[in-house]
C-alpha cells in the first residue's frame, strides 16, 4: 500500500538541528511545478493597495528624509523591525545615493538594536515576496538563545509569546533614541 511518502523528497539534515522548532513525524512537501510568473504584491496591478504608502509618519517609530523604522509586532523577540524607504521603490530601484544610505541604514540599525541590551546578533534579511514598497527586515536574536540561531530566528519569533508591551515599547524607544542621535525624529518613547 503506498501513502505516497515514496514521491517526497528526503528531509534535510537540519530538521535534526537543535536550532529547528519542530519535531516528530515531518515530511517534505512535494514541490509544485513553477507558475508562468510570480503572484502580485501588494503596490502592484493586481496585488492590492501598498500599505506603506498609505501609512503616516506617527506609525513609525523613527523617519528620516528618505527613511521610515517601523515595529513588527506582534513578536517573540525582544525587537523586530522593517526598514523602508520613504518612496514606493524596489530594491532594484534604489540610486546609488539611496544604496549608499541602506548600507549606512543597516549597520546603524544593528549598533541602536543591540544599544537595548541583551542582544546577542541582529540579524537582517530581506525577501520581498508579500510587498513591493521596499522593505529589510531586523530581528534582534537574544543573546544566550543557542536554539534560535540563524534561518530558525524568523520561526520562532513567531512561535515564542509576544514581548510584552511594555518591554516592547521601551525597546522600539530605545531603537529610536539611538537612529535620531544621528539623523531623523524619533516617534517612539518609553
Ligand atoms: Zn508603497
Amino acid at each position: 500500500m503506498s501513502d505516497g511518502r515514496e514521491t517526497s523528497l528526503p528531509l534535510p539534515k537540519f530538521v535534526e538541528w537543535s536550532i529547528f522548532p519542530f519535531e516528530g513525524d515531518l515530511r517534505v512537501r512535494q514541490p509544485k511545478p513553477l507558475y508562468p510568473t510570480d503572484r502580485p504584491r501588494t503596490g502592484e496591478p493586481g496585488g492590492g493597495p501598498c500599505p506603506a504608502c498609505a501609512a503616516a509618519d506617527d506609525e513609525y517609530i523613527w523617519v528620516d528624509k528618505h527613511w521610515r523604522v517601523s515595529a513588527a509586532r506582534p513578536s517573540g523577540v525582544p525587537v523586530q523591525l522593517f526598514l523602508e524607504t520613504r518612496e514606493h521603490l524596489d530594491m532594484d530601484d534604489l540610486d546609488d545615493e539611496l544604496a549608499g544610505e541602506l548600507g549606512q541604514m543597516t549597520v546603524r540599525l544593528d549598533r541602536a538594536i543591540q544599544a537595548i541590551g541583551g542582544i546577542g546578533r541582529v540579524h537582517v534579511a530581506r525577501w520581498g515576496d508579500g510587498g513591493s514598497h521596499f522593505h529589510m527586515w531586523f530581528y534582534g536574536r537574544p543573546r544566550g538563545a543557542g536554539q534560535m540561531l540563524g534561518f530558525c530566528l524568523p520561526m520562532w519569533a513567531q512561535i515564542l509569546p509576544p514581548t510584552p508591551d511594555e518591554l516592547w515599547q521601551a525597546n522600539m524607544a530605545v531603537v529610536a533614541t539611538e537612529l535620531a542621535k544621528v539623523s531623523g525624529t524619533a516617534i517612539a518613547s518609553p
